[in-house]
């Protein structure tokens, strides 16, 4: 599925908020799960099923400074 971009610039790593590319920031890992709450309200039940490492890939955007996480090719 291919959705039509209202801005009509940018790559697939482009900002969603202004469109410019975003710079990736290499991959960080994280450990989920155990006593930490926060990690519950992003990840939910998934976070209850143990403490495990998970890998994403943080990419920044030069312009308006938006952050995203996206899960690593291959993983
Ligand atoms: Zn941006």
């Amino acid at each position: 599925m291919i959705e039509p971009r209202p801005s009509g610039q940018g790559g697939p790593d482009a900002c969603l908020r202004c469109g410019t590319d975003m710079r990736t920031m290499g991959i960080e890992e994280f450990r989920i799960g155990g006593t930490s709450g926060g990690w519950k309200l992003l990840f939910g039940e998934w976070a209850e099923l143990g403490e495990q490492m998970i890998k994403f890939e943080m990419l920044a955007c030069p312009s308006c400074r938006h952050v995203e996480f996206r899960v690593p090719a291959g993983e």
